[in-house]
C-alpha cells in the first residue's frame, strides 16, 4: 500500500548510541522525544534497545501508544487539567507551570494512589511555556515539597520551538543554579537546538539532560541545522506511486489566479517537461522537507491530494504504476505519521 513510509529501525538505533556517546563526555543524558513519529511503538522500541532510558512526549494518546515499553516516559506538554488522571496514569513526570495544573495532578495522585514527578519550566526567551517570574517558581516548588503526591523532580527550559531563541551559557548557568537551589539535580537544558552549544563547550558542566527529537531521527542538530558527523539522516523515507506521466508545457496555458496564501504565483519556462503525478499530498507531507532519492528529480508542488513532478532528466525509465522515493525532514514525517493515508514498514 502506498504512499509507504519506511522507518530504517537500524539506522534509527544506530543514531540514538552514537548520540549517546556524543552527549555522554559532557554529562547530559538523553530523553527521546517520540512527538514527531507520533510515538511509532517500533521506533521508540529501537531508541531503548539502543541504550535510551527515558522518553517524552507532548500528547497523551502517543505516552499510550507506548505504554509497554519499560522505561521513565516524560509528559513534556504541560497537562491539560481535564486529563491530569491519565497524564498520572500515563507518564512518569510531567513538565508543568501552573499551580491549579499541579493541584489537579495532586488530586489526581491521590485517587490512583501514585505519586507523580514535576519537572518545573522556566521560560528563557523563547515565550513558549515557562515561568519567567523566579518567585512564581520557586513557590509552586514549594508547593511540591509540601505534597504528599508530588515530587520535584528537576527544572527545565525550553528553545528555539516558538520565537527561535536560543541557549546561552549564562542563561543554562542561571537555570542550573535555580535547579540546584530548589535542591534538584535534573536540570533539562532545552533539545536539538542545544546540541552546538554543548559541542563548543557552552554547556556549563551539571546540565544534565537534553531533550531530543530531530537530531535522534535525522542527524541533525537545529541551530545551524548542521548535520552530526556519523549519523544517519536517511533513516526515514517515503515512497509514493506514479499515477500519471505526460510530456507537458512548463508554462501554465490560462490566465493565473491566486494561490491559498493569495499570491499570485510565477512560473519560468522551460519548454516542453516530462512530469509525474504522485498519489500523495499536502495532507500526508510537507513538500519542503523531502527530497527525492533521484537527484535529477524534481518537486514542482502539490496540492491536497496530487503531488507533481519533473522528471525529465531522470536516468530511470519511469512508467505510470511505478514509485518514487524521497528521504524526509522532520515535518514530513511529522505529517505522514499522523496522516492515517500512509502506510508504513520497517527495514531490521
Ligand atoms: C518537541 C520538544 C522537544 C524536542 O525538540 P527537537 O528539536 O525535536 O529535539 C524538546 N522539548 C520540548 C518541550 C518539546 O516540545
Amino acid at each position: 500500500m502506498y504512499p509507504l513510509l519506511e522507518a530504517n529501525l537500524a539506522y534509527i538505533g544506530e543514531n540514538a548510541s552514537r548520540m549517546i556517546e556524543i552527549c555522554k563526555p559532557y554529562g547530559v543524558g538523553i530523553t527521546a522525544v517520540t512527538k514527531v513519529f507520533s510515538a511509532d511503538i517500533n521506533i521508540a522500541r529501537a531508541m531503548v534497545g539502543a541504550g535510551i532510558s527515558a522518553l517524552g512526549d507532548s500528547r497523551l494518546q502517543n505516552l499510550e501508544a507506548i505504554k509497554d515499553i519499560k522505561c521513565e516516559k516524560w509528559l513534556i506538554r504541560m497537562p491539560s487539567p481535564s486529563e491530569a488522571q491519565r497524564a498520572v496514569e500515563l507518564a512518569d513526570a510531567s513538565f508543568n507551570t501552573e499551580l491549579d495544573t499541579l493541584k489537579a495532578l495532586e488530586a489526581a495522585c491521590e485517587k490512583a494512589g501514585k505519586t507523580h514527578s514535576v519537572i518545573l519550566m522556566q521560560d528563557l526567551g523563547d515565550l513558549r511555556e515557562g515561568y519567567i517570574n523566579r518567585e512564581d517558581m520557586l513557590r509552586a516548588g514549594e508547593y511540591i515539597d509540601n505534597s504528599a503526591w508530588l515530587r520535584l523532580y528537576g527544572v527545565g527550559s525550553n528553545f528555539a520551538c516558538l520565537s527561535y531563541a536560543y541557549a546561552d551559557t549564562e542563561k543554562l548557568a542561571g537555570l542550573m543554579a535555580l535547579g540546584h537551589e530548589m535542591g534538584v539535580k535534573l536540570i533539562s537544558a532545552g533539545n536539538s537546538s542545544t546540541i552546538d552549544l554543548m559541542l563548543s563547550g557552552g554547556v556549563p558542566y551539571g546540565v544534565s539532560n537534553f531533550r531530543l527529537g530531530e537530531a535522534l531521527l535525522f542527524g541533525r542538530e537545529r541551530a545551524k541545522y548542521d548535520y552530526l558527523d556519523g549519523m544517519h539522516n536517511d533513516a526515514m523515507m517515503l515512497r509514493a506511486e506514479i499515477i500519471e506521466l505526460k510530456d507537458k508545457p512548463s508554462m501554465p496555458f490560462a490566465d493565473i489566479g491566486c494561490d491559498s496564501h493569495g499570491a499570485k504565483p510565477t512560473f519560468a519556462d522551460k519548454g516542453i517537461r516530462k512530469r509525474a503525478i504522485l498519489a500523495l499530498g499536502k495532507v500526508d507531507t510537507d513538500i519542503d522537507a523531502m527530497w527525492p532519492i533521484d537527484p535529477n528529480i524534481e518537486i514542482i508542488g502539490a496540492s491536497g491530494d496530487h503531488m507533481a513532478l519533473d522528471v525529465t532528466d531522470s536516468a530511470s525509465e519511469l512508467r505510470v504504476g511505478d514509485t518514487v522515493a524521497f528521504r524526509l525532514g522532520y515535518n514530513a514525517v511529522l505529517r505522514c505519521c499522523a496522516s492515517s493515508y500512509v502506510s508504513r514498514s520497517y527495514i531490521q
